[in-house]
């Protein structure tokens, strides 16, 4: 009975692919707890004989980090896609044990004195530019955890670490108990309309699970939550304004009083990470956040907001002028407010705009869509992806395995789709991770590098009897998405396992490849190739078409203008601001909001006791990084556009340099330097704001 060791447990299995028919729960803690117990002794024996060389530093630590995220990366991925009480509860129970591991690792002197000694030495003449910059990301990672400190600054750094990590459990707890706290049971019929029959049988099902063991969508009673898909309907289609500004209310001061009150939570954290950065040699958190990222410095950040807020802030003041005359004309007589934008914005939607999500579905069968996919695939980026269903072991009958090879048929790659939505044991939302990175470490018995192998997985529609999966076009978008960051995966030519594919690109820059893919299902001979009708094999017609481009653009100046007050708030917060009480961080976000929002804003609105991206998330200082990175996909498609989207040639050899850039050279360069690679020149925001049709009015 030693279904610990090594041989026996399918989890620790290295040889191939992971064997995810026979991986069952048990093998998680016994088989961990092996590896780890095994990798502590390397790690030990590591540290005992380092050398500041490569194969005597770096290859060693690449094999251990390797093995670790490896196989505790099937462990994530199961979490996230057949998730049980027991999978979970065997996780957590190992987690805190990888996570110290990693910690011993990030702050361990000898290895970072040997990175230094190798950066500094004469053996760094003799590195490629990608295992400098592999070296050079260690030991700034190594400073960035601490390693440097010493004595009574090093005890203050590591007790601050351990302080913000409870208060950000706690932030994140409040925000939780806050929203649980608040609902509303409503009983008459006639309060509710406007309300969608999903949104009223979401409001049933909710009344029934606190205790209305009757309640049905048509009698009700209901019950309204601030969760997102109780919260988004009520402020976008109840009629009953009262009933909206109840809602509105509630949610803009949630977790701002009583025992989930966050307000003094915000003071600390952001004194803590005032005080971290200092420790470090910084003047500003938000200096440190931008230390290992692509913009250069805070200036370059904020002078990316005000370019954007300059242009979007007059869009959306026009925008808000057309929708005040547009509430007026269907009979609003009091005066515009926060409560009404969603619900007037989306009467405003349907009337241009008359298409309905189903009306689109039936062009969009799975099989048709990864079809078309494919094919864009090959057609810019030389590569055939091919059905590999049977050749590797999956964790569902719906998933699919794929191969990715070169137009001479040599394999580059493969990957697993797990497309459908299972709500009992998948998490939700979509995602694309790695099963295992290239590596020249990790080389198969004919001397081959190991190939990447990743992961894609989405929550969309699931097939209804003999109908295949009928797609949304928001699903089909999400596909192209995380399609784009499997490409960044499997396309890299980096061998060094430490910065191949997708690893160590900088945060604000993994957007890109993603959101690039995007553009092309605005792309009319992209899409129009493989929108089909699953029945009749009609192409999609023309007018839905040109109604779904429009669409794109719609009220685009609120929307951006919206997501930079939380960038401009999020930077203001951790760099300007000092908790001297001279302002406080509600100051603040007024301040920022007198010139970053076209309504002024509620004098009661704590939106910040909720903005769990910065206080609990990994966003500090670093939600501008959403902006940022969408100027880089838009320009990188802009290039296609300046090749001609109706010129194949022009977009094969502007698709190849890609493919050899931002695809190719991963974490390998500075991302600018990559960027710069493809695109000849900096980043420039021209094509983000014309795709958005912002730019006649910079
Ligand atoms: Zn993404």
């Amino acid at each position: 009975m030693s279904e610990d060791t090594t041989s026996e447990n399918p989890l620790l299995d290295e040889r191939g692919l992971p064997r995810f028919a026979e991986i069952e729960t048990r093998h998680v803690e016994p088989g961990m707890r092996a590896l780890l117990a095994e990798l502590a002794r390397e790690l030990d024996a590591l540290e005992r004989s380092v050398e500041p060389t490569w194969q005597g530093a770096i290859e060693p630590l690449e094999r251990i980090g390797d093995r670790l995220a490896t196989r505790w990366g099937i462990v994530g991925h199961l979490l996230g896609v057949k998730n049980d009480p027991a999978l979970r509860s065997a996780h957590e129970a190992v987690q805190p044990e990888v996570v110290m591991f990693g910690i011993r690792v990030a702050q361990s002197r000898p290895l970072y004195d040997a990175f230094v000694a190798l950066q500094k030495g004469e053996a760094a003449a003799a590195l490629e530019p990608a295992q400098r910059r592999i070296v050079d990301v260690l030991v700034r990672d190594a400073v960035l955890a601490g390693v440097g400190l010493e004595g009574a600054a090093k005890e203050r750094f590591n007790a601050i670490l351990t302080e913000l990590a409870e208060l950000q459990t706690t932030f994140s707890n409040n925000v939780l108990d806050a929203t649980k706290a608040w609902s509303l049971v409503l009983r008459h019929r006639h309060e509710l309309d406007g309300l969608p029959e999903s949104a009223l049988e979401l409001a049933a099902q909710s009344a029934r699970a606190a205790g209305e063991a009757d309640a049905t969508a048509t009698l009700g009673p209901w019950r309204l939550t601030l969760d997102q898909p109780s919260l988004v309907p009520a402020l976008t289609h109840l009629r009953s304004r009262a009933l909206r500004e109840r809602v509105y209310r509630a949610n803009v001061t949630r977790a701002s009083s009583g025992a989930t009150d966050n307000a003094p939570l915000i003071a600390r954290i952001l004194a803590l990470r005032a005080e971290e950065a200092r420790l470090l040699g910084f003047a500003s958190f938000a200096e440190l956040s931008l230390a290992t990222k692509m913009a250069p410095d805070v200036a370059a950040v904020e002078k990316l907001h005000e370019e954007l807020r300059r242009v979007s802030h007059a869009a959306a003041l026009r925008e808000l002028e057309e929708l005040r005359a547009f509430a007026r004309a269907h009979g609003q007589t009091e005066p515009l407010a926060h409560w009404d934008i969603a619900f007037w914005a989306e009467r405003m939607r349907e009337q241009r705009f008359a298409y309905s999500e189903e009306e689109l579905r039936p062009y969009f069968p799975l099989p048709g869509v990864l079809e078309g996919l494919f094919a864009l695939a090959q057609r810019l980026f030389g590569v055939r992806i091919r059905a590999a269903d049977g050749e590797a072991p999956v964790w569902h009958p719906d998933v699919r395995f794929f191969r990715v090879d070169d137009e001479a048929g040599e394999p580059l790659a493969a990957f697993y789709l797990d497309p459908y939505s299972r709500p009992a044991e998948k998490r939700g939302g979509a995602w694309m991770d790695e099963c295992v990175g290239k590596s020249r470490l990790f080389r198969s018995s004919d001397g081959r590098a190991r190939l990447p192998v990743a992961y894609l997985v989405c929550n969309q529609t699931p097939p209804v009897g003999k109908k295949p999966s009928l797609m949304s076009f928001d699903e089909v978008e999400t596909l192209f998405h995380e399609f784009g960051h499997g490409l960044q995966h499997m396309l890299t030519r980096v061998e060094y396992g430490l910065a191949s594919g997708i690893r160590n690109v900088e945060w604000d820059a993994v957007e890109l490849p993603s959101q690039f893919m995007e553009n092309w299902c605005y792309h009319r001979a992209t899409l129009l190739g493989f929108a089909r009708h699953f029945e009749t094999g009609k192409p999609l017609p023309d007018a839905l078409f040109a109604k779904l481009s429009a669409a794109r653009t719609y009220r685009a100046g609120s929307m951006m203008l919206r997501q930079l007050f939380f960038g401009v708030v999020d930077l203001e917060l951790h760099h300007r601001f000092t908790p001297d009480g001279r302002e406080t961080p509600f100051d603040v976000e007024k301040r920022v909001g007198e010139k970053t929002a076209v309504l002024p804003r509620l004098p009661e609105d704590r939106f910040l006791c909720s903005f769990s991206h910065i206080f609990a998330g990994g966003y500090a200082a670093g939600y501008y990084s959403y902006k940022w990175a969408e100027v880089l996909s838009a320009d990188a498609f802009a290039a296609f556009e300046e090749a001609g989207l109706e010129n194949d040639a022009g977009l094969r050899d502007t698709g190849r340099r890609y493919r050899e850039t931002v695809l190719a050279l991963g974490g390998s360069l500075p991302a600018m330097e990559v960027f710069q690679g493809f695109r000849g020149r900096e980043p420039r925001t021209e094509p983000l704001l014309r795709h958005y049709g912002l730019l006649a009015a910079a």
